[in-house]
């Protein structure tokens, strides 16, 4: 009884110049065997031009599960989206060399905004490969070309812990960055991703969409939630949040119907109808929660300790008591506080504007 063509595709894989003994025989047996040898190479490139993700754990100032980059392939090509502070490029280089890949082969950085926990190794990758390419949006170029005035604000926000943080931020040459609007599409090897502009947490924030898989890479736009956890803890630092403009963007990713969202602070949720409004809800609270704190003049100190408290107490009913002390590490509250801060003031401004006018 002859072969199965089952049994010849398997001593193909395992044999692909021909398995070992006698010849396969008839002239039709070898015409079959000749055609089943095509399909591994022409399988191999349709798996390989679908587009992959690698979340890499980044272990920022080593805690697990605080800070993720997301390692993108597709044929030959290669990129991150946000690749992290430049104090966890010892980390990213492991992973990337476990997954046989060195920066010098990466082919683009995707950052969905400037922020040194998300944007901080850039010009250091570049510099090591000059051939890479840094998309943004158009309004983080300027901080990307010229990082002082956002290492300033940073450091008034760190201050001396900013260096031991976030490592060395390296200017990003011109000729390495592509300016993003929001709308387009970027295609990595035949992959295309597309482009959405994201305001909310920062006034030049996208979100990167993988059409195939129905996955947005959000970034900050949706908040901390540690490895799909349901409950969903608002980031809401200085200099330009705006909770009107971050409903829209909510609202935009919605629309994506997405099965999935990567967020830097941690990796997927798989239930994005939830998370989102879930997030929307919250980040009303703790608007009205700022106000209200800040109309009862508790002092500098006294209002942010409030808050604080209110904030973490409100998540405790949804946390372990570890998983809250993650949650604040990486949500970083006091610089919420800030950005709130910040947030009301402005719109104070304005209405004082508007009204004197
Ligand atoms: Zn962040």
């Amino acid at each position: 009884m002859g072969q199965s063509i089952f049994y010849k595709f398997i001593i193909l894989q395992v044999f692909p110049q021909g398995p070992p003994g006698p010849d396969p025989g008839a002239r039709g047996e070898a015409n079959i065997v000749s055609k089943i040898r095509k399909l591994p190479a022409a399988f191999a490139k349709l798996i390989s031009s679908v587009l992959s993700t690698t979340v890499i754990d980044l272990n920022w100032q080593g805690r697990p599960r605080s800070i993720a980059s997301a390692l993108l392939r597709c044929e030959d090509f290669s990129a991150l989206i946000d690749p992290g502070p430049a104090s966890t490029l010892p980390e990213l280089r492991q992973h990337l060399q476990q997954c046989g890949i060195s920066v010098p082969k990466l082919n683009a950085v995707f950052l969905t905004h400037i922020h040194l926990d998300h944007a901080g190794a850039s010009g250091t990758l570049v510099r090591e490969n000059p051939n890479l390419k840094v998309y943004v949006h158009a309004k983080g170029v300027p901080h990307l070309l010229d990082p002082t005035k956002l290492l300033q604000s940073a450091s008034r926000l760190w201050g001396d812990e900013l260096p031991r943080l976030f490592g060395e931020f390296l200017p990003v040459p011109a000729e390495n960055l592509v300016a993003l609007g929001g709308g387009e599409t970027i295609r990595l090897g035949s992959s295309p991703l597309e482009v959405l502009y994201t305001p909310g947490h920062a006034s030049h924030h996208v979100t990167y969409f993988d059409p195939a898989s129905a996955t947005a890479f959000v970034g900050d736009t949706a908040g901390v939630s540690i490895n799909g956890h349901p409950f969903v803890f608002p980031v809401t630092p200085p200099p330009d949040i705006s909770i009107e403009l971050w409903d829209v963007s909510l609202d935009a990713i919605a629309a994506l119907r997405p099965k999935k969202l990567f967020l830097a602070h941690f990796s997927y949720s798989e239930s994005p109808g939830a998370h989102i409004a879930s997030y929307r809800k919250r980040l009303r609270l703790w608007r009205d929660l700022s106000a209200d704190i800040l109309a009862r003049n508790l002092g500098e100190s006294g209002a942010m300790h409030h808050f604080i408290e209110v904030a973490e107490a409100d998540a405790a009913q949804y946390l372990t008591q570890e998983e809250l002390s993650h949650y604040v590490f990486n949500g970083a509250v006091h610089l919420s506080w800030l950005g709130l801060v910040r947030y009301h003031r402005k719109r104070a401004e304005v209405t004082v504007n508007t009204t004197a006018v």
